[in-house]
């Protein structure tokens, strides 16, 4: 076991934060303020290779692995949750879908456009009345012809409105049956096609996220990812490898948060002496500083598993669990460092936290977390 970063992962970090420095911080409070999903900041992280930053060369990507992918996420996470966000859902969920499913076609055609930022991309699983229980999804597919026509809603898709291609798992067999799931690729622009944007988020408000409508949507037979059928299947999968993103950007989110409760506890003096020296302050950094190392930890044991191509259904269902809940608890701490100052929008720790808290919520809540956690200790 080696627990240094590797050159790469070092070059990456330089790289992300040389980045944020120059494009994400001088912009990313009125992103926040007013909600603004920057695309054309996105398409710049797409030059810089980060749109495609696992995916093979030949597909375009960068050709690196999820130890790099974590680490990026991490540096963009300290930053600004909600870009993190954006290019988390981005490469793991629309582009992992293409790439880990997708027929040499498909993958030909959609992946260089994607890991370029030519194309932004969407992932549609869940529903306005199915989250966690994603299986009972009422948007519809039936076969016409070389056709599929679809019919339905999805909700909280990010960049749903933006992208440029969407891959949407639709039901195709019967409710409950998870062979009944197939994934399709969409396109914007596809007639019956529409999004609307959701917006008055509480946090990530710079990532963008949108309603799905399908109005007798027709598909094409060669837009469907595999098989008929094995869209649930695929869609797990996925999840899995998205959970590590979510769990690395929480990482970078609780580090962001505690590196500026460091800073705010040795500049502020209260009783003729900086904050830190009192040890219920102190006593808070140190919990934070072992809680965001184990996260990091967590999160790197999850990627090294995803790059071996074993199974971390457990572990990464262990760091987005555990990494997600200390990102919040990191953002809580570092307001109740802040103390006043804190509770405002001039100091960091509000956007942190307001960021903090989609990390327990998206791609499978905690209690769906332990829900995954639990049945595998259980086996
Ligand atoms: C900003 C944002 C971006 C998102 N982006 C995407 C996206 O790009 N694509 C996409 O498909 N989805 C996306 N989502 C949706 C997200 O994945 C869901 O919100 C999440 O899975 C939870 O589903 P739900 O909101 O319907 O909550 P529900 O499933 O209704 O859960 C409500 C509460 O009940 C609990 N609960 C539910 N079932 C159980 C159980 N069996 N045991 C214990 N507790 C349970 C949950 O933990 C939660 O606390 C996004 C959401 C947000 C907020």
């Amino acid at each position: 076991m080696n627990f240094e970063l590797n050159e790469n992962q070092k070059m990456i970090t330089q790289m992300v934060r040389d980045f944020a420095e120059k494009e994400i911080k001088p912009n990313m409070k009125k992103w926040d303020d007013e909600e603004i999903f920057p695309i054309e900041t996105m398409k710049k992280m797409g030059e810089l290779g980060l749109l495609g930053i696992y995916l093979p060369e030949e597909y375009g990507g960068s050709g690196f692995s999820y130890l790099e992918y974590s680490t990026a996420l991490m540096e963009l996470g300290k930053v600004c949750g909600g870009i993190g966000l954006s290019v988390a859902a981005h490469n793991s969920l629309c582009t992992g879908h293409i790439y880990y499913h997708g027929n040499e076609e498909q993958k030909k055609k959609y992946l260089p456009k994607l890991a370029s930022g030519e194309f932004i991309g969407a992932w549609g699983l869940t529903e306005p009345n199915t989250g966690s229980d994603a299986m009972r999804m009422k948007t519809v597919a039936k076969k016409d012809g070389n056709h599929w026509v679809i019919n339905g809603a999805k909700n909280w898709i990010t960049h749903g409105l933006s992208g440029d291609v969407a891959v949407v798992l639709v039901r195709t067999g019967d409710l409950l049956d998870s062979n009944g799931i197939t994934a399709f690729i969409i396109e914007k622009g596809t007639p019956g096609f529409s999004a609307v944007k959701i917006g008055d988020k509480f946090g990530v408000r710079a990532s963008e996220t949108a309603e799905l409508i399908f109005d007798n949507v027709r598909v094409h037979e060669s837009q469907v990812i595999g098989e008929v059928g094995q869209g649930f299947k695929q869609a797990m999968q996925i999840l899995d490898g998205g959970r590590i993103s979510i769990a690395a950007l929480s990482c970078g989110v609780a580090r962001g948060a505690y590196e500026s409760a460091v800073k705010y506890s040795k500049e502020r003096e209260q009783f003729g002496q900086p904050i830190s020296n009192f040890q219920a302050i102190a006593f808070k950094l140190a919990d934070m500083a072992t809680e965001v190392e184990a996260a990091e930890l967590l999160t790197f044991q999850a990627a090294d598993l995803k790059n071996r191509k074993q199974n971390l259904t457990k572990q990464g269902a262990f760091a987005k669990y555990f990494a997600s809940e200390v990102a919040v608890k990191c953002g809580n701490e570092a307001m109740q460092i802040m103390g006043g100052y804190g509770y405002t929008k001039e100091y960091p720790a509000e956007k942190f936290l307001r960021d903090a808290r989609l990390m327990t919520i998206g791609e499978g809540t905690s209690e769906i977390q332990k829900v995954v956690i639990s049945r595998e200790i259980l086996k």
